[in-house]
């Protein structure tokens, strides 16, 4: 059970903010995302775009905001349960809350804030029947940890950034035994570096690369043991593969939000903007995933909403102590040990 005074369900920017703002309060959070890595949309969709409204930052890249919120949360050292969603959430009897993720991991604190932006990101999975019989055992949608690829053979199919920046790494690092990057057109949606270096690793023989090609069977006894590819001219290729990882992007879905009894409104938690508190009290909304009159999806008014909910989540937990307003630039940062 891991035990804190603030759990986060979503570590995009809103919520890795919101972790700075805790700290000047002598909170500690814990943050939850099922994605493997903090950032949310910015890390997810976007990170290579410049972002031209954070105020102070005339143009900074997503990828860099985020570097940026990481390492000013960093002295209120924020624990991760990263690459797990959070399914349910209960209410104990002394008023806490406990957060279960998928994966059965259990967080227990006074306070949630629930920073889950549009949602938890679903993978878009090839159609092919038998699929799920080999999730986990050969078949992954995201790339958690390269590690289990070592000395292993994979297929990766997908034509964006994912797809091709994997497949190098994959191959450049001498992590996968055999690298074999399927993709059903000619052309890649990726940046164009990543397509050339792909082609590059393709001419020294590092990556097996089959374009106009579909993986459209897979089989294997207790585990994933081969793919079936249908090429569009060539008819059907197999391949020997431990693993087998298709990387078609991730769209958003509320998913297990919608069940948290939290009064909802256009598919978004409706919130008090007195303190971005929900129906539930003890239980916050605060960026994207929330909803009020006049409600602009943008990451700066969600900096503000985490601010206001830290506020309140201190007054709930201290109801005795007087909060008075400190600026930084007199007290400084005094980050935990
Ligand atoms: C292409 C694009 C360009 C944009 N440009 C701008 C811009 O210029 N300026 C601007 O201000 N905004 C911009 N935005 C919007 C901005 O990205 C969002 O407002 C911002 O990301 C919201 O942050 P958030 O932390 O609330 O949510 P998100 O960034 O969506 O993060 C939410 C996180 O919660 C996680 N999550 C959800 N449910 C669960 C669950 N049950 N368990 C565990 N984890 C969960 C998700 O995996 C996700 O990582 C842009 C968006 C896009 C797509």
């Amino acid at each position: 059970m891991i035990k804190t005074d603030i759990i986060i369900i979503g570590a995009g920017p809103v919520g890795l903010f919101t972790v700075f703002e805790a700290g000047l309060l002598k909170l500690r959070c814990h943050l939850i995302d099922s994605l493997p890595q903090p950032g949310g949309q910015c890390s997810e969709i976007y990170p290579k775009k410049p972002i031209y409204d954070i105020p102070g930052f005339p143009e900074i890249l997503a990828g860099d905001l985020i570097n940026n919120l990481m390492a000013q949360a960093a002295p209120f050292k924020p624990g991760f349960t990263l690459g797990e969603a959070a399914e349910t959430i209960d209410k104990n009897e002394d008023g806490t809350f406990t957060v279960t993720t998928v994966k059965g991991t259990q967080h227990h604190a006074p306070i949630v804030i629930i920073a889950g932006g549009l949602g938890v990101f679903e993978p878009r999975k090839p159609p092919i029947d038998n699929l799920g019989e080999f999730e986990d055992k050969g078949v992954e949608y995201m790339i958690k940890d390269p590690e289990i690829y070592r000395g292993k053979r994979c297929v990766l199919a997908g034509g964006g950034d994912s797809a091709l920046d994997w497949s190098i790494f994959l191959a450049e690092n001498n992590l996968a035994s055999q690298v074999t990057l399927v993709h059903r057109s000619a052309s890649f949606r990726g940046h164009l570096d990543s397509v050339q270096k792909v082609i590059d690793l393709s001419e020294q023989g590092k990556i097996e690369l089959i374009t106009e090609a579909e993986v459209t069977g897979i089989s294997g006894e207790s585990r994933l043991e081969q793919v079936q590819i249908t090429h569009q001219t060539q008819g059907e290729i197999t391949r020997n593969t431990d693993h087998f990882i298709p990387l078609f992007g991730l769209k958003p879905s509320l998913g297990p939000m919608a069940s948290w009894g939290l009064t909802l409104e256009k598919g978004a938690i409706k919130v008090d903007t007195l303190d971005y508190s929900t129906n539930i009290p003890g239980i916050y909304a605060v960026g994207d995933v929330n909803t009020y009159e006049n409600k602009l999806k943008l990451i700066l008014c969600g900096f503000h909403e985490g601010t206001l909910a830290v506020q309140s989540a201190f007054a709930r937990i201290f109801p005795e102590k007087k909060n008075v307003l400190k600026y930084t630039t007199v007290n400084g940062i005094q980050g935990f040990a």
